[in-house]
């Protein structure tokens, strides 16, 4: 095992990639573990990787073995195999199903689960210190837990080359971001830490950066000479689904804008790396969000909302103050929208409105590039004109491209009309994407830590004026398309 000074960050000229033996899950009782995490190690591992890892759980609850094998069981019967014969890279061979399954089995069956409180000094180091290195050690734990667990680890206590693996919200403003990734560099050097976003899988990354970058008609014009404004959109038709205890501590804007939407807007707007290598990318994302920021005034760069009682798809919504564990003192926003401008060349005066929600009438999660009007259309035209719009959809994965076109009949009457195309998925679910790229030392997934950072910079004006309430609180009522006041997207 390697040690450091106590103040000294890990060399980043430390050993590279080495094989992860164990994955040791923190929190595995737990909602994310059982939901998310283990159908998508299952999926990873039916789909012919993560094949020789130890399975390791943890936790403070006192379970048995057989509840653990219990929990197996159930999450990893929630993955099989996706229908879609899909090679990632077209090197690897996919397993027979027979193959897969029998390779779950075995690492369902050779997985143990440990009690243990990780915030106790030396209890975590002494797990550590019996399963076979290097570990990758998965923060599935409540932050303020995560973050006590981190401080009392010391660098001697990893094995070597082992990764950390750390959940969102990654600290709760930028100083305490700050704090957790000088705790973190004393353990690992950067690219050993994965901080978690698992709202963009590779697949989609690689959609954005495929379409913007490798097509002649597209790039050229990607810029402020050409583009009016960009929305990117994510509303969700869910309201708080039990889960007041996280979200009424956050709102919208710090689940959803700060962590995802600014991930978003950075491939939407960063400039072409050489490579597709981690650090070119992460460099480049790092780069554009160093140049964003949200304009002072916030009454007009801002907006932030709250349900009322409604009804989505038949079900009833209550108010969000009136649902179980809320507390109406803090003033949680359910929807938020933020106007972010990029002081570069490229960007200088286009608008970045980011906009995120619960409780909303449609499911909408999707980035729009609005373009300029064509400098002279030929007098003669009539009907529709309205310019060009490039619409790019998540999960799954589509493009829409909508047009002026001749319409039917007359032939000088503009109207409007849709290309679209759906988008290479993956075979993966996010989480099992977010593994993948944990186990096999590739971090160009997660979020380096000056940008985990440089995302609090960018939102952190903001909610202090909405603290000292300078921006109002607006209502929608639940399963409608948002504030009637707010400009449409
Ligand atoms: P839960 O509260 O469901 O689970 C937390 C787990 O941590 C429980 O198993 C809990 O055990 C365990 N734990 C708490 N304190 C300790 C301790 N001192 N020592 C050992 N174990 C402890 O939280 P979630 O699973 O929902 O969330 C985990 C993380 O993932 C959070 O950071 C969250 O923000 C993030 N996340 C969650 C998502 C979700 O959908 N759930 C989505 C995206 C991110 P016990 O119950 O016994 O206390």
């Amino acid at each position: 095992m390697t040690t450091h000074a106590i103040d000294e960050p890990v060399s980043e000229s430390a050993p590279k990639y080495r094989r992860i033996q164990t994955l040791l899950i923190l929190g595995a009782s737990g909602d994310l573990t059982g939901r998310l995490l283990l159908p998508g190690l299952a999926r990873l591992i039916r789909h012919g990787r993560a094949r020789d890892i130890t399975l390791v759980g943890a936790g403070s609850d006192d379970w048995s073995p057989d509840q653990w094998q219990d929990r197996l069981h159930t999450s990893f019967a929630d993955a099989p195999s996706s229908s879609s014969i899909n090679d990632h890279d077209g090197a690897r061979q996919r397993p027979s199903p027979a193959d897969g399954e029998s390779a779950v089995e075995s690492i369902r069956s050779a997985s143990t689960y440990h009690q243990l409180d990780v915030t106790a000094l030396g209890t975590l180091a002494a797990l550590l210190a019996q399963l076979e290195g290097p570990v990758a050690i998965y923060f599935a734990l409540p932050p303020a837990v995560s973050e006590k667990a981190c401080s009392v680890l010391k660098p001697g206590d990893l094995p070597e080359g082992s990764r950390l693996v750390m959940e969102k919200p990654f600290g709760t403003d930028r100083a305490s971001a700050h704090h957790l990734n000088s705790v973190l560099s004393r353990l690992v050097p950067e690219d050993h830490v994965h901080r978690v976003d698992h709202f963009l899988g590779k697949a989609t990354v690689l959609n954005i950066l495929g379409l913007r970058f490798a097509n002649r008609l597209l790039e050229p014009v990607w810029n402020n000479l050409h583009i009016e404004s960009v929305d990117i959109i994510f509303d969700e038709d869910l309201a708080l689904e039990n889960r007041a205890r996280y979200y009424d501590n956050a709102g919208a804007l710090k689940d959803m804008i700060q962590s995802h939407l600014l991930q978003v807007m950075a491939l939407i707007a960063m400039n072409a790396p050489s490579t597709l290598h981690e650090r070119d990318l992460r460099d480049h994302i790092g780069t554009v969000l160093r140049a964003s920021s949200v304009d002072q005034d916030f009454r007009s760069s801002t907006r932030r909302a709250r349900y009322t009682a409604g009804s989505i798809d038949g079900r009833q919504v209550p108010d969000y103050v009136a649902e179980a564990g809320v507390e109406p003192t803090r003033n949680t926003e359910t929807l938020a929208e933020i106007v972010v401008s990029i002081s570069n060349e490229r960007w200088a005066g286009v608008p970045f409105r980011l906009r995120s929600g619960k409780a909303l009438g449609k499911k909408r999660k999707e980035a729009v590039i609005n373009f300029k009007p064509v400098n002279h259309l030929p007098l003669g035209f009539t009907g529709q004109d309205a310019p060009t719009r490039l619409r790019i959809g998540f999960g799954p994965d589509t493009l829409k491209l909508d047009l002026d076109v001749n319409g039917p009949g007359d032939v000088f009457c503009l109207d409007r009309t849709t290309l679209e195309a759906e988008l290479n998925a993956s075979d993966l679910l996010p989480y099992g994407e977010v593994l993948d790229g944990v186990l096999t030392g590739d971090p160009t997934l997660s979020v380096r830590g000056d940008t985990a950072e440089d995302c609090w910079r960018i939102v952190e004006p903001v909610l202090a004026a909405w603290q000292a309430d300078e921006v109002p609180m607006d209502e929608y009522p639940a399963g409608s398309d948002g504030c009637d006041s707010w400009e449409p997207i």
